[in-house]
């Protein structure tokens, strides 16, 4: 589908949902050739401590496991445990033949060094894609695995805008796992690539000059209508949890980065939130976890060949 700017009042709403089952489909037929050759995908999924949000991703990622027929495994640990035992579960993990995907919630507990844990899971099983040598190989146009937000939002813009080569995106926020890896991706389907973070001078008017908006800040509805080109196709990757009153009681909602109502009268297309970016960061790491499959069987092969 192509979006070009309407007279209509509001913009298209991208559905995430939709499209990450069409994703999790592929994903299943891909798991069911795999089984043809007595092959089961397996990921491991290590969560420590408590945090809300944290159990509710996990318990999504099993359950869209199961659905598509990868097999899963679930380690969890109260927030004491040691880095030293998490870096041993990880080495253990590496080693196994039945594991082709590790993934270790964040965020970690304070004791725990993040970058240490990152690169200590064997990047062909890093089905986050944020080991340093999977940073480097997505930036070198490498086919390695790339993290699963940023190319779950190519896959909505291509499926969007149809051909992406020569649009100006703008890419609010610049983190590891979000807007850096974005920008590969972008750069490599040949898009005018623009990053802005939070020492960018006149943020709003730099990216009223794009095409192509995302935004990954996590500041609660921080776009508004001003930061848009009428037209603009609007990815809102922000998970904000915001308090708000409901029947009498305290209770919370959960917003974008973008002011998804102000922006829905300027943009061609928007995602919402949630319901947008969420579902296919979900189906990319099922996609990852096939493709970081395939690949240590061929690296399984190779080494049986040398
Ligand atoms: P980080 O906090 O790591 O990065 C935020 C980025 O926003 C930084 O680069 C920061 O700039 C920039 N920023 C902060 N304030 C401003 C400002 N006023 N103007 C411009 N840029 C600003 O966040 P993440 O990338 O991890 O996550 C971003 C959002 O996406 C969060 O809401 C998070 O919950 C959500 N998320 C959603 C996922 C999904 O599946 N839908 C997956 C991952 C994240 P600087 O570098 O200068 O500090």
């Amino acid at each position: 589908m192509s979006i070009a700017p309407t007279e209509s009042p509001l913009a298209t709403r991208i559905d995430g949902k939709a499209c990450a089952e069409r994703v999790l489909a592929e994903v299943a037929a891909d798991v069911a050739s795999l089984a043809a050759d007595g092959i089961v995908p397996g990921l491991a999924v290590v969560l420590i401590g408590e945090d809300p949000a944290s159990q509710v991703y996990v318990r999504n990622k099993l359950r869209k496991a199961e659905a598509v027929g990868i097999r899963s495994l679930e380690y969890r640990f109260d927030d004491t445990l040691p880095q030293a035992e998490l870096l041993s579960l990880i080495a253990r993990l590496n080693r196994d033949p039945e594991v082709h995907g590790i993934l270790v919630q964040l965020p970690l507990p304070d004791h725990i060094d993040e970058d240490a844990v990152i690169q200590a899971v064997d990047p062909a099983k890093d089905v986050d894609g944020f080991h340093r040598q999977n940073a480097g190989g997505l930036w070198q146009g490498l086919p390695v695995l790339a993290p699963c937000t940023p190319t779950g939002c190519l896959r909505l813009l291509k499926e969007t805008c149809g051909e992406l080569a020569g649009q100006h995106a703008v890419i609010v926020g610049r983190s590891n796992i979000v807007g850096k890896p974005m920008a590969a991706l972008l750069l490599a389907a040949d898009c005018s690539v623009t990053m802005l973070h939070s020492k960018s001078r006149d943020a709003a008017a730099l990216c009223r000059q794009a095409d192509i908006v995302i935004a990954a800040v996590g500041r609660p509805e921080m776009l508004d209508a001003d930061w848009l080109k009428p037209g603009a196709v609007v990815i809102d990757v922000g998970i904000n949890r915001i308090a708000c009153d409901g029947d009498g009681e305290r209770r919370h909602r959960l917003v974008g980065d973008v002011d998804f109502d102000a922006a829905s009268r300027v943009a061609a297309a928007i995602t919402p939130v949630p319901g947008g970016v969420g579902p296919m960061t979900i189906a990319y790491l099922m996609q990852n976890t096939v493709t970081a499959t395939r690949l240590q069987r061929r690296q399984a092969s190779a080494a049986a060949l040398a």
